[in-house]
């Protein structure tokens, strides 16, 4: 006779087991597949321990024009408000060139002292126009009280191959080489808004990764390699590192390969301490953008690659025009554009 009450049992957990399963499988399908950027902290988050004291500079300091602009100004306050409503590009475009005196172009510099910091800020960009004006309303008075030297640079990628954020990065570097002797450079999202003016954007002796602390990632480092948002590296150590691999087409890996270029070249990476890393980004969506599944195959080769692949085999034409606030260089990339012998 059929034991009906231990099949009703056995379908019962054949049918749970199939729920987990499925359920399981959905959402590793969606992290691959759907939701790029989310990344879920390990509660690593050694930064916290290391908060010192610092000391700013008092209000009535007097800056000298032939003495060198100092780091901890008494302009640079700590937490900033961030503002994330949308502007129209020439309201932004008229305050800051008439108020603000950036040049066309997007340039400024001190006048009353010696600057510390020539530094290029390159924005790897495609169709995210709503983005720009947010960044600029914020990161320009905090580089102006930071008194340093800058520009902008926007790396707009044209036709129809998956976004190199990388190789834009390769890209913005050689064409701002050409303006000025630049000797900071800050690879910058187009969609991290800085929260603390006391972030310092000049470079040091290693290279920084300056978005330690993002709002979507609950203020907590995904990981301990994470390199990805905003991060620093003066012409030198760029150079050394043969610059960003440009092989990485679609969302994802080439921070990571980045770090690792970084520590083969026998450097380290330095964050902001306690609240100064914190970021706001700008949400947004991910249509019609892919994941780069290559890239766990790529970063096992990080060592081999590094010297096979970055500024050293790297061609573009480039289309270049000038708005006020910043030099728009637009390229189109495709993969023949950095061609790599086997390794
Ligand atoms: N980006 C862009 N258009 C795109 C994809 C990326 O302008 O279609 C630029 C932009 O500067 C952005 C950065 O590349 O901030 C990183 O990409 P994304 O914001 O998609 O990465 P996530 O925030 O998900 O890590
Ligand atoms: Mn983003």
């Amino acid at each position: 006779m059929v034991n009906w009450r231990w099949l009703l049992r056995m379908s019962n957990r054949s049918l749970l087991a199939f729920i987990f399963f499925f359920s399981m499988s959905t959402t590793c399908l969606y992290f691959i597949y759907v939701a790029p950027g989310i990344d879920y902290p390990d509660g690593s988050n050694s930064s916290e321990f290391l908060v010192q004291p610092t000391t700013y500079l008092p209000e009535n300091f007097t800056y000298a024009q032939n003495l060198p602009c100092p780091e901890r100004l008494p302009s640079m306050k700590g937490l900033m408000e961030v503002n994330m409503t949308e502007i129209p590009v020439e309201e932004i475009e008229l305050k800051f060139s008439k108020l603000f005196g950036i040049e066309f172009g997007g340039h400024w510099k001190p006048k009353d002292c010696r600057v510390r910091w020539k530094v290029a800020i390159l924005i790897p960009f495609r169709n995210r126009h709503e983005h720009l004006p947010i960044l600029f309303q914020h990161l320009i008075p905090m580089l102006q009280k930071q008194r340093l030297q800058f520009a902008f640079y926007v790396i707009e990628q044209s036709g129809s191959q998956p976004f190199n954020r990388a190789m834009l990065f390769n890209v913005g570097f050689l064409e701002a080489m050409k303006d000025l002797d630049w000797d900071c450079l800050i690879f910058h999202d187009v969609d991290h808004i800085p929260e603390n003016d006391r972030n310092y954007y000049g470079c040091g002796q290693m290279p920084r990764h300056f978005a330690a602390k993002l709002d979507k990632y609950m203020y907590i480092l995904p990981y301990s390699e994470f390199f990805g948002g905003v991060s620093g590296l003066t012409v030198e150590q760029f150079r050394k590192i043969n610059g960003f691999p440009n092989a990485f087409w679609g969302w994802g890996g080439e921070d990571d390969d980045l770090w690792n270029r970084v520590h083969y070249a026998g450097l380290n990476v330095t964050r902001p301490e306690g609240e100064i890393g914190k970021y706001k980004s700008i949400p947004h969506h991910h249509k019609g953008e892919v994941q780069f599944l290559g890239r766990y195959k790529l970063l096992r080769y990080s060592k081999e690659r590094q010297h096979l692949d970055g500024l050293n085999n790297l061609l573009y034409s480039p289309h270049i025009s000038l708005s006020s606030l910043y030099k728009n260089i637009t390229v189109d990339l495709y993969p023949e554009l950095a061609p790599i012998m086997d390794y």
